[in-house]
């Protein structure tokens, strides 16, 4: 990036960015209705964030927003001194509550801000088995999200943890400004019209989704370093990207920011190995240089540089962790990339890169999967599990063969950029 040039987040207060940050986040991300409940959740260090957007969502509409903050610090005390039934323990009340008010029409907006390594020295063990025992509490309330029941979003915010992962070198205050900065930009609310950005942006998205829907490829084929990797797709796939419409028949991106087309791969036809390019940062471990093999859609063999015992656990969720939920093309000319920065968070590293992810399929990636049943879907060839974990796979020197149903290999990436426009 030049140095030189003016943007215009230079001429806005952080205030003003951050205010225009929150709007998009209600206008764009979730699109809310007139009348709708929104319960967010929020790490404690975003709230002068959380109160902005709800500022805008009361502006918009919002019958009533409801907050729960999360406190790290109450995190780390119970892995110092919580019984060992604690980790087998989840809120299924809350979980349930929250199922009940998206039944009611919620739309659900989460911030993150997490710090990324804040279970790193835990026990991975112990790690595992209160993740496991969250993800099933949640599956009543995920479910409605994961088939777009409802309008819903992730955004982040830059709190002074994660800020001091992302630059290690600076002071607080200055890592915490520098991580706004990035947000800002990635998330579009830096530009002159960010409204309008992001109109133009989802105009884009849509046309590289429809131009792989007409496609209707039956595999992609990734090269590159350490990666030979052939991803079937479901059968009857259909990609998604950009804004996209709930079952409630609300417009809203679930992402912001987000980069990627995606659709969902057959269960069963992934072959070949794969290499990570970016750190995964999970649940407060970082998993680093892991290197997958699979065989007719199952992993086989993994390693991992750093967090290898985290990632077996994961992997031993339950047997859809073991197989693809997920395959996300990302040029690595997206601005997230360009800005040269880890973020050490998926919502921002995965819109920097290509990406599969282990677990839980998309059920509207799929055609006409909304209305379909478990074994129908299954059927189809989409992958069912508690865990869905994106993990990066992109870089500039990896290419994507797209093949057709018929066997032809067609260039869809090189050196990681689209190779037709
Ligand atoms: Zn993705
Ligand atoms: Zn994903």
């Amino acid at each position: 990036m030049n140095e030189q040039v003016r943007t215009p987040s230079d001429a806005m207060s952080h205030d003003q960015l951050l205010d225009r940050l929150a709007e998009v986040t209600v206008r764009v991300g979730l699109g809310l209705r007139q009348g709708q409940e929104v319960v967010i959740t929020a790490p404690l260090d975003a709230v002068a964030f959380v109160r902005r957007i709800t500022e805008h969502a009361y502006k918009a509409g919002a019958s009533l927003v409801t907050t729960l903050f999360s406190d790290e610090e109450a995190t780390l005390m119970r892995y110092r001194h919580g019984h060992d039934e604690s980790f087998d323990t989840a809120p299924a009340w809350l979980f349930d509550g929250m199922a009940a008010a998206f039944k009611n029409g919620a739309a659900r907006l989460a911030v993150v801000g997490e710090d990324p390594s804040l279970l790193a020295k835990e026990d991975p063990d112990k790690v595992s088995r209160a993740n496991r025992a969250r993800s099933k509490a949640y599956m009543p309330a995920l479910s409605l999200i994961a088939d777009s029941v409802i309008n819903w979003t992730l955004v982040g915010a830059a709190t002074p943890a994660w800020a001091r992962t992302v630059f290690p070198n600076d002071p607080e205050d200055v890592a915490v400004a520098k991580l706004w900065k990035a947000i800002f930009a990635a998330s579009r609310a830096d530009t002159p019209d960010p409204i309008a950005a992001w109109e133009k942006h989802n105009a884009a998205l849509h046309a590289r989704r429809d131009m792989l829907n007409a496609k209707n490829y039956a595999t992609l084929h990734f090269t590159g370093p350490g990666t030979d990797l052939r991803v079937g797709l479901a059968d009857g796939h259909q990609w998604a990207g950009g804004s996209n419409k709930a079952k409630n028949s609300i417009i809203f991106n679930a992402n912001i920011p987000t980069e990627e087309v995606f659709t969902t791969p057959h269960k069963d036809r992934v072959d070949g190995y794969v290499t990570s390019t970016k750190p995964l940062s999970y649940n407060g471990t970082l998993i680093q240089d892991i290197q997958v093999k699979f065989e007719g859609g199952r992993i086989v063999e993994a390693k991992a540089r750093t967090g290898e015992a985290v990632l077996g656990k994961v992997l031993d969720t339950d047997e859809g962790a073991r197989r693809l939920g997920e395959v996300a093309l990302v040029p690595f000319s997206s601005p997230i990339s360009k800005s040269g920065l880890l973020f050490f968070n998926t919502l921002f590293d995965e819109n920097a890169s290509s990406h599969i992810a282990l677990g839980q399929a998309y059920s509207k990636c799929v055609r006409g999967g909304g209305d379909m049943s478990e074994e129908e879907l299954a059927s189809r060839g989409a992958n069912k599990s508690l865990i869905h974990i994106d993990w990066m796979i992109g870089s500039d020197k990896v290419d994507v063969d797209g093949i057709t149903q018929d066997g032809r290999a067609e260039p869809l990436m090189r050196g990681g950029e689209w190779v037709t426009s």
